[in-house]
């Protein structure tokens, strides 16, 4: 519970709970929390810490500037770093001791920085085993592998891992992910074979580490699943032993009754049917609330209300249904609004629906006019301890 305007609490105790529980899934491969895009939209450096905290080994990024900017913070973690752009700054990469992906024409990139600095680049090679996006080809790879040994003994580069991307692995029934793991076991061997003295091999991301335990290799780069969600359409986060860690709430800002045929919203999507009142909920687009998602759920007092009329950018309507409510006790003005999350709540998936997409987008795009408050239960202990 908070006293902040807009809220999504982020649960560390439960972050850690699914960190340590992945890491029972896993083992003996070791967990990578990837908390590249803001953690999730949970806070990258708070979510960083508590799932060190937890026992992940790793953290992995997308950007070198999400890991610089950890780095700067005190973490000294190994960090992953494995998109990059012609403008991406490799020097403040290797400077600040980042393992960076490679793809091809990065190692370039990366062994004048290395010169530059005169200190090694820790690399990880990947392999595109059939998802199509960055990675090498497999017909390049042992021209990719030639050039990297001879990095290697020139000393501006240690090549420690090999890693590769899943494309269907939240669909465990579908047969592509076969192929991915014998190309990506080929692309391994074929390593071994130039001289590369591989520490880690990667290829599991979170639906691969619940359901291929023939992907885990020696590390697995875990997302969603230490935000406490499940990537599977059948199951949900209680069914993988997962606890969500995102809540997002509010208060209704705003509570009138209006008769039988008012207009909600911009376009008139909705009218009443009968009198009733409405609670404005004040968040929408600019909070990073799906503007689709009429439908949706929210949870006021014990009961769950749908997202009535069009989504603004500030704020949504929900329809209590009933009248008498405005100047009685019972009035919900004031009263907290829980969107997704936590115990009792409706979970981020039901969000997802009405917007048509997956929970990892929703919980991504909660923006910055959002407050993170961080709940953190050992944190509230000692707090107690000195009270
Ligand atoms: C985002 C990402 C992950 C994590 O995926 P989840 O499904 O959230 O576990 C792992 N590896 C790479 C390369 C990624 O880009």
């Amino acid at each position: 519970m908070t006293s902040s305007e807009r809220a999504a609490e982020i649960d560390l105790e439960a972050l850690r709970h699914n960190v340590r529980h992945l890491r029972d899934v896993a083992h003996p491969a070791r967990v990578m929390a990837v908390v590249k895009a803001n953690a999730y939209g949970h806070g990258a450096l708070p979510v960083a810490r508590a799932a060190l905290e937890a026992g992940a080994a790793w953290l992995g990024v997308a950007h070198i500037s999400e890991g610089v900017a950890l780095r700067k913070a005190g973490i000294e973690a190994p960090i992953l770093a494995w998109l990059h752009t012609a403008a991406t700054d490799f020097t403040a990469g290797v400077e600040h001791g980042l393992d960076l992906g490679i793809s091809g024409w990065e190692l370039e990139r990366v062994t004048a920085a290395a010169r530059e600095l005169e200190r090694p680049a820790i690399v990880h090679l990947k392999i595109d085993t059939g998802l199509g996006r960055n990675g090498c080809p497999p017909d390049r790879w042992d021209a990719l592998l030639s050039r990297a040994v001879a990095y290697q003994e020139e000393g501006l580069i240690r090549v420690v891992g090999i890693f590769s991307h899943l494309a269907v692995a939240d669909e465990p029934t579908r047969p592509e992910t076969d192929l991915q793991v014998q190309a990506f076991r080929e692309a391994v061997a074929a390593a071994e074979n130039a001289g590369v003295d591989v520490e880690v091999r990667h290829l599991a991301n979170t639906p691969a580490t619940f359901s291929r335990p023939d992907c885990h290799f020696d590390l697995v780069r875990v997302g969603l699943g230490i935000y406490g969600l499940s990537p599977f359409s059948d199951q949900g986060s209680a069914d993988l032993g997962l606890r969500p860690v995102m809540t997002l709430s509010t208060t209704v800002s705003n509570c009138k009754e209006v008769p039988a045929g008012q207009g909600v919203s911009y376009g008139y999507g909705y009218r009443t049917q009968k009198p009733t009142t409405l609670g404005l909920i004040p968040v929408g687009y600019g909070d990073g609330v799906p503007r689709i998602a009429t439908g949706a759920p929210v949870l006021v007092g014990g009961r769950i209300y749908p997202v009535v009329g069009r989504i603004a950018m500030d704020q949504l309507v929900i329809d209590f249904g009933a009248t008498g409510l405005v100047d009685s006790p019972e009035s919900p003005l004031g009263e907290r609004a829980v969107l997704f999350g936590g115990a009792d709540s409706p979970p981020v998936e039901d969000w997802a629906a009405a917007a048509q997409t997956i929970n990892y987008e929703v919980v991504t795009r909660i923006g910055d006019r959002v407050e993170r408050v961080y709940l953190d239960a050992r944190q509230e202990a000692h707090d107690d301890d000195g009270a």
